[in-house]
């Protein structure tokens, strides 16, 4: 059950508020309270309504930070989607992504299927624990097979085609709200329709517009309980708020 109670969320200390319910608040939300931290999550709409709906659904697997060799970056993006298959393998699919090659830089075939051995041997663990279908070994296309798939592609000087396979989430409102689930029984509290005010002194906290015991005489938004904001962590491209200012947003 998702805890939503205003009241305690005001009464009750808190290690740390998370504001915006988009994807990376939630798994903030999550994170913290599996370790142990009493945490509060703030979204002024609906939980995972903004950009985390809006997005194209896709868990990307690491292919393009090796053209930079972005290792970490590779590496994370691997685990992270693992993660997802792992928890969510019947919310998940494999996703085919063609790319035709042409010329002679970085997008030609032989480059690309270094890339793509990279990427297999790098990542050789992807699927470890994934009980979903697994995403198949990318591969290189001839240019008959690259237009057998994909017609429309422009046949002067094709060589070839680049295919892999990320992961698809069709439904990532439905993952984020397991994941808030999850963070709220191991003790997270969450407030949609409530957005991160100032208040006095200094001391922030989360509030709302509406009128109720936690408005300010002059109609702002603010908490008056006990909520202490260590470390504010504020998400999605709203991200305006610097640690240490009581500017409102
Ligand atoms: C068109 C598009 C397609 C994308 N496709 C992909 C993709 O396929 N794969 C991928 O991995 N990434 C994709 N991304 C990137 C990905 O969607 C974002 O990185 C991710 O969803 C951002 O999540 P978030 O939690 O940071 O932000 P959001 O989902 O936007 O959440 C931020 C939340 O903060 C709330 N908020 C803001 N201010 C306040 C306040 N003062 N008080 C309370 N709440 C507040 C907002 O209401 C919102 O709900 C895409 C991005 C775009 C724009």
């Amino acid at each position: 059950m998702i805890r939503r109670d205003p009241e305690q969320a005001v009464s009750r200390a808190h290690d740390l508020i998370v504001i915006g319910a988009g994807i990376y608040g939630v798994a903030m939300t999550l994170e913290a309270a599996r370790r142990g931290l009493r945490v509060v999550l703030v979204e002024r709409d609906d939980f995972g309504g903004a950009t985390s709906w809006n997005s194209l659904r896709i868990l990307h697997g690491g292919l393009r930070y090796l053209q930079t060799l972005d290792l970490p970056r590779f590496f994370d993006s691997v685990v992270e989607r693992r993660w997802f298959c792992r928890h969510f393998p019947e919310l998940v699919a494999p996703l085919p992504c063609l790319m035709p090659l042409y010329g002679r830089g970085m997008k030609r075939p032989s480059v690309f299927n270094v890339a793509l051995k990279m990427n297999d041997a790098l990542s050789f663990r992807r699927n470890a624990g994934v009980a979903s279908d697994p995403p198949p070994r990318g591969r290189v296309l001839s240019a008959q097979q690259t237009l057998d798939r994909y017609p429309a592609a422009p046949r002067d000087g094709l060589q070839g085609g680049g295919l892999w396979y990320d992961v698809v989430m069709p439904n990532p409102q439905r993952v984020l709200i397991e994941m808030l689930h999850w963070a709220c029984a191991a003790g997270a509290s969450a407030l949609n329709y409530k957005r991160r005010g100032a208040s006095r002194g200094g001391r922030r906290g989360a509030g709302n517009r509406g009128p109720g015991p936690h408005q300010r005489p002059n109609g702002a938004a603010r908490c008056t309980g006990g909520v202490q904001l260590h470390r504010p962590l504020v998400a999605g491209a709203w991200r305006t708020i610097r640690s240490g200012s009581a500017e409102p947003v």
